[in-house]
């Protein structure tokens, strides 16, 4: 699973999403000069991929940064686990524009700005869906919104939610990963009210 393939030059890819990664690469030809590192990494927090800087080039200046996208083997829909050889090869490419969305977003901001943003999207959810947001729209505008769609729906198909739920979130305009965390605390508040008996 860890076999890496580089390409040209400057993104690094693990050959099982090679495919993948290669097509979501293509609708952002900005990115083309960008050295970005494609990783598994087990246990990414409540999410199944995720987009930072790389911390040990940040403040090396705007051309000299590099990001890593991190993908999770595995993640939970409510309390069902996938691997990601379960997963839709057009849901992981989805997937993977909105985490490039993430990093054009990141190449505007100054490393400073960064630093900040970091905090913020911990400590403030106003703060994350604005940069959720911004991600899921350069996405579309590079042409992804069919694959990020299909995103959304693999999410939504695989929770227990009522049809209703399902067409308020997807009028919400969330980012496949905002879905991904209301679909898991709504399974966690459910499953509390009936332990305590309600
Ligand atoms: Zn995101």
């Amino acid at each position: 699973m860890s076999e890496t393939v580089i390409l040209e030059d400057n993104k690094v890819i693990p050959v099982s999403i090679l495919k993948e990664a290669k097509k979501a690469l293509s609708f952002y030809p900005e990115l083309k000069d960008v050295h970005i590192e494609f990783k598994y990494k087990d246990n990414i927090k409540k999410s199944f991929m995720q987009a930072q800087p790389e911390f040990s080039n940040l403040f090396k200046g705007k051309e000299n940064r590099s990001y890593n996208i991190y993908i999770s083997s595995r993640f939970l829909i409510e309390e069902e686990e996938f691997t990601l050889s379960e997963v839709p090869s057009e849901v992981i490419t989805g997937w993977l524009g909105h985490e490039l969305g993430h990093i054009m977003d990141y190449r505007e901001k100054s490393a400073f700005g960064l630093v900040i943003f970091g905090f913020r999207y911990v400590t403030s959810s106003n703060y994350i869906k604005e940069a959720e947001r911004a991600a899921d729209t350069y996405a579309v505008n590079a042409g992804m919104s069919d694959y990020i769609l299909a995103t959304k729906e693999f999410i939504l198909n695989h929770s227990h939610l009522s049809d209703t739920y399902k067409e308020r979130i997807a009028r919400l305009y969330l980012s496949p990963e905002e879905i991904l965390v209301l679909v898991n605390k709504l399974e966690e508040d459910l499953e509390k009210a009936e332990q305590e008996g309600s």
